[in-house]
Order: structure tokens, then C-alpha cells, then sequence
């Protein structure tokens, strides 16, 4: 099978690639390397089988003619981590909305079968327990916020179904709860890589809001595989599958597990969100994934624990 990749030089995308070409499959990737890097694609380098293009999924042609020649195609470029999309609003919407379009009505033209990586963010804040004017939409209020980015992928979902429904090509949406790995990084705001690089340079840990805020942290190699085997799997297309680990940790627990595998002697210091991302920025207190119907379709069972993530 010959699989585009968008989004192939990034944390996950690289990691799927490995993953295909281990599977015996060809690969080429799509991508800007504006988050992503050519050392994430090192080790495929010389493989005959890995083809890298430089290029933006804003380009139609571009796009149109990679698509054209594959068996199927993930779609995980995208404008990704709070910094990115607090500070560019506008670019990351372009690339989040109009990018997933190109890259779907490639998909669908060339009756190529898809995956778009969606986000659990798609949930918005839900731990509200009365609705107000001034509650988070989805879409949220017209301030500095994270939520333009929850909407992109909520676009892009129904985007992506809304085709898949109307041409009949096979397409699976996912939905990632905080995936973490090797080759992350945590210079767009990812809590693991982040916290472990303060550790491992002695830097104090940096906690923001109260660190009481609790989440589920997945592996990329669970999630990798997970991926395939449901493009690989009838039942779950035209679906939105949740992708995510099994063990809840506060923020402030995380740091402790950090400094305690790293042995590092960093103290664990608090920040207001606000200090960190700007004025009118709020985080939900829980996301937790409930992955049973991933269960049920292909058998995933995350099988990582936080220790072994953060390891
Ligand atoms: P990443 O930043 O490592 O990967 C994104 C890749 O897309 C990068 O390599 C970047 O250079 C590339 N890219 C960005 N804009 C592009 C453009 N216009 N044209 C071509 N390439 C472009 O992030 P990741 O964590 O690997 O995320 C991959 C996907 O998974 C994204 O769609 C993201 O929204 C989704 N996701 C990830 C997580 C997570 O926990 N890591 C959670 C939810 C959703």
C-alpha cells in the first residue's frame, strides 16, 4: 500500500511513519516543518520505500497530485499547540480549516481512503454545570483562546464526515487525548516534554494555574498502531474514535512523577494561566478519555502507564 502522510515530519506523524514501513507499506510525507523536523524522519532517510516533499497543505495541487497516487492517506498536518494557535490565531485557522479541505476533497476525488486526526478538545470544556452567555462554545468567546482551535477541528470533523458520508470513501476521524512520546517536543506547550526538559536541566517545573487541573496521558505507541488498524477496519469508518491512555494524574502529581523518575532536583513552582498564555485564558479541570468504543472496534487497551510514558 502507498500512504500519504501530512503532517508525516511532526511528533505522531513521524511515528506513524515508522510504523507503516515497518508494516511493509511505501510513504510519503507532506509537510512544512513548522513544528515538525527532519530529524524526527532521520532513521527513514535512506529507505527506498519513505519519500519527504516540503510543502503546505494549503497548496491544492500540490496536494492533489501526492493524494492522487496513494491507497491511503492520513491527515495530521496541522497548527497545533497552545502557543501557536494563542499567538497566530488566523494562520492556524487557514491551515486547520482550509488545509483539512484540500487535503479531504483530495481524499474523496481520487476515492482514496482517509484518516483526520481530530482532538479531544472537540469537547470543549464540558465540567460547566449551568449555561450562561458568557459560557465556553465550542468555538468560544472572541478573546485570546485556545477554543479557535477546538472549532477548526470540529470543522474539520464534519468536513471530513459530511464527504466520507456523501462520496461513500472510507474515513475514520480520531480523536487524540493528549498523546506523548519520544521526539515531542515541548516548545509549543506540551506538559510532559516540557516538564521533563525543566527537570533534566535542573530548571524549576513549571505548573500552570492551581495544578489541581487532572488529565490522561496516552502513548504514541499505543495510539500508532491503533490508527492503522482501524483504516483497516469497516466498521469504524464514518466514525469519530476516541485515542488516549488509561491513568488520571493531576498537573501537580505529574510534576512530582517527573522529578521523582528524573531525580532531578527542580523545585515545583506555580504560574496563573494568564501570566503564561495572556489575558482571558481558562483550561477545563478534567479530560479523560473513554476509549471503549476503540475497544470494542479494534481491541485497544492502552497498555503504557504514566511512568512508562514519562520514562
Ligand atoms: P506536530 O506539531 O508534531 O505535528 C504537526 C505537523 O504538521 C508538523 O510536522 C508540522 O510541521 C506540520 N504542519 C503544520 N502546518 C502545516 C502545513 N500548513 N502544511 C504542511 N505541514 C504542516 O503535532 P502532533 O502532536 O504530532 O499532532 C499531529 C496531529 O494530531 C495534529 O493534527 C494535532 O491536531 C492532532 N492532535 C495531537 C494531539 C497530541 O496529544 N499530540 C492531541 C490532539 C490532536
Amino acid at each position: 500500500m502507498k500512504a500519504v502522510v501530512t503532517g508525516g515530519a511532526g511528533f505522531i506523524g513521524s511515528h506513524l511513519c515508522d510504523h507503516l514501513i515497518a508494516q511493509g507499506h511505501t510513504v510519503t510525507v507532506v509537510d512544512d516543518l513548522s513544528t515538525g523536523s527532519m530529524a524526527n524522519l532521520a532513521q527513514l532517510g535512506e529507505d527506498p520505500r519513505f519519500t519527504f516533499v516540503q510543502g503546505d497543505i494549503l497548496d491544492r495541487e500540490l496536494v492533489d497530485g501526492l493524494v492522487a497516487e496513494a491507497d491511503a492517506m492520513y491527515h495530521l498536518a496541522a497548527a497545533v499547540g497552545v502557543y501557536n494557535i494563542v499567538d497566530k490565531p488566523l494562520r492556524s485557522l487557514r491551515i486547520n480549516l482550509h488545509g483539512t479541505e484540500n487535503v479531504v476533497e483530495a481524499a474523496v476525488r481520487h476515492r482514496v481512503p482517509y484518516m483526520v486526526a481530530s482532538t479531544s478538545e472537540v469537547y470543549g470544556k464540558n465540567d460547566a454545570d449551568g449555561l450562561t452567555e458568557d459560557a465556553d462554545r465550542i468555538y468560544g468567546p472572541p478573546t485570546k483562546s485556545r477554543w479557535s482551535y477546538a472549532a477548526a477541528k470540529g470543522l474539520d470533523e464534519l468536513v471530513a464526515y459530511v464527504h466520507g458520508a456523501e462520496s461513500g470513501v472510507p474515513c475514520v476521524i480520531t480523536r487524540f487525548f493528549n498523546v506523548v512520546g519520544p521526539r515531542q517536543t515541548g516548545r509549543y506547550g506540551m506538559v510532559v516534554p516540557r516538564f521533563v526538559d525543566q527537570a533534566l536541566a535542573g530548571e524549576p517545573i513549571t505548573v500552570y494555574g492551581t495544578g489541581t487541573q487532572r488529565r490522561c496521558f496516552g502513548s504514541v505507541f499505543d495510539v500508532v498502531p491503533a490508527m492503522t488498524r482501524l483504516m483497516d477496519t469497516p466498521q469504524s469508518f464514518n466514525r469519530a474514535v476516541n485515542l488516549g491512555g488509561r491513568e488520571e494524574v493531576s498537573i501537580k502529581g505529574l510534576a512530582d512523577r517527573v522529578v521523582e523518575l528524573t531525580g532531578s532536583d527542580s523545585a515545583i513552582t506555580f504560574v496563573d494561566y494568564e501570566q503564561a498564555y495572556g489575558e482571558g485564558y481558562e483550561d477545563m479541570q478534567r479530560r479523560f478519555p473513554d476509549t471503549s468504543l476503540a475497544g470494542e472496534l479494534i481491541g485497544y487497551e492502552p497498555t503504557r502507564d504514566l511512568d512508562a510514558i514519562i520514562r
